[in-house]
């Protein structure tokens, strides 16, 4: 649909009553000028007939043989303005006229008018009472009437399609806005138009779809915060009680062999080393989330930087008969880091491969340069991660095998606390869906 500016129907609104003002006046003149000439041909009538006629004949033949409407009227008058004879006159004969009378009706009568004329070879004169002016008024009036009630008409039919394009729809957006203000962001406003209110419309409807998507933002957050907690004072709970269990046994039992003594002491360690690892990651994860630290990078060749970091794994790739492969370009390409950091992230997917497979799987680590664009992809042929967890694999707390991730000493806090330190430097990490054959992550970085 073409847009139209409510200017422009406001325009169109006022060029359509000033066509039915012209259209009224020039009809008018038209008409006036029309019904004139009509009233001219009607009065020149053969006067030399209708004396010649009255001459042979009388009044009445005369008249006959001439145009007269059944309103006209003729009389003969004699010199003293004495009526001789009539036809269809409302006078009688014998009706004296006074001179001025006839003066006055001869040349300033508003309805009829009146034409004298003198008879040759008689003292009289025949007065012509023609009625043309009363019915030429009539259609005028007339036709003025009916166009004021086709104006009217016309006027409140616009009125009616103006403010289906004006009102309506502003009247529709009103309710529209009410009901979101209430909190009914599912209702669409639906109008049809073609002017500004239509824009108005779309972006009121697209407010209400991201104020909601905001609000079932917020919430899901709100329930992840609470998933977290949850899932934080069950992780911390369990080492603790081991912790706690333990070294009771240890300071009641007096005489426990030195084996039973060396062995809670090394469950004691472990717990309390797995409670440390999970406060000192989430203690990361909150600085990262809310900004507190200061993140500082430097200029780094990040080929070099995750050639060194590469070959820290070698051995234990080897140990592990892990099928490596890295595919990384000789040349520099510097990118701001903080090296730290980005080792940190960089070692959380590698650790996660080798922690997750175990041994007797490949791992390829490839860095790509495409105009701007670094991509380093980490991919392994290991057990992969099955589909329903794409979506929120990078969310804190989230694994797949929460008892098996716990024994393997996760937090579920590795790939978050990777995908913040990717999102610091301005990058993305995504977890490739389309690869089937273990996991592929990708950083994209600029
Ligand atoms: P954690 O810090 O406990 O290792 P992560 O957030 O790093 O947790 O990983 C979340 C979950 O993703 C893990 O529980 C694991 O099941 C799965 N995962 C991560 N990387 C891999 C991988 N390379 N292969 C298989 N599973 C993986």
């Amino acid at each position: 649909m073409k847009s139209q500016k409510i200017s422009t129907q406001f325009f169109v609104n006022y060029l359509i009553i000033f066509f039915l003002i012209l259209t009224l006046v020039l009809t008018t003149f038209l008409l006036h000028n029309t019904y004139t000439s009509i009233v001219e041909n009607d009065l020149i009538i053969d006067v030399d007939k209708l004396i010649d006629d009255f001459y042979n004949y009388d009044l009445k033949t005369a008249a006959k043989n001439q145009k007269f409407t059944s309103d006209d009227y003729i009389e003969v008058v004699n010199e003293d303005y004495e009526i001789i004879d009539i036809y269809n006159s409302p006078k009688n004969i014998g009706y004296k006229y006074t001179h001025k009378e006839l003066n006055k009706q001869v040349y300033s009568n508003n309805y009829y008018e009146y034409y004298l004329f003198y008879i040759e070879d008689t003292d009289n004169f025949i007065l012509l009472h023609m009625n043309p002016i009363e019915q030429y008024t009539e259609v005028i009036l007339l036709f003025i009437v009916f166009f004021i009630v086709v104006f009217f008409v016309s006027l409140i039919v616009y009125a009616k399609v103006s403010s289906e394009k004006i009102v309506i729809p502003i009247k529709k957006l009103v309710n529209g806005i009410e009901k979101i203000s209430k909190g009914d962001y599912d209702s669409k406003i639906e109008f049809n138009a073609t002017n500004e209110l239509d824009l108005l419309k779309n972006s009121i409807n697209q407010m209400s779809v991201k104020i909601k998507n905001e609000i079932n933002l917020r919430e899901k957050s709100e329930d992840n915060r609470k998933k977290l907690i949850l899932n934080i004072s069950h992780d911390v709970k369990t080492p603790l009680t081991n912790i706690i269990g333990y070294s009771q046994t240890l300071i009641n039992e007096k005489d426990l062999s030195m084996d039973d003594l060396q062995s809670s002491i090394k469950i004691i360690n472990t717990n309390g080393l797995l409670a440390n690892k999970l406060i000192n990651e989430l203690f990361e994860l909150s600085k990262l989330e809310m900004n507190e630290e200061m993140f500082s990078t430097e200029n780094t060749d990040i080929c070099e930087l995750l050639r060194k970091k590469l070959i820290e794994y070698v051995s234990e790739f080897e140990d592990k008969n892990i099928t490596y492969n890295f595919n990384i370009p000789s040349e520099n390409i510097t990118l701001n880091l903080n090296v730290i950091k980005f080792e940190r992230a960089i070692d959380n997917l590698i650790q996660n491969s080798i922690k997750y497979n175990g041994s007797n799987f490949d791992i390829n680590i490839t860095l790509e340069k495409n105009m701007d664009k670094i991509t380093i992809i980490i991919e392994d042929t290991g057990i992969g991660i099955p589909k329903e967890y794409h979506d929120s694999i990078f969310e804190p707390m989230v694994r797949v095998e929460s008892s098996r991730n716990r024994a393997l000493g996760g937090t579920g806090l590795g790939l978050s606390i990777t995908k913040h330190i990717i999102k610091k430097h301005g990058g993305n990490i995504t977890l490739d869906p389309s690869y089937l054959d273990g996991c592929r992550f990708i950083i994209t970085l600029s």
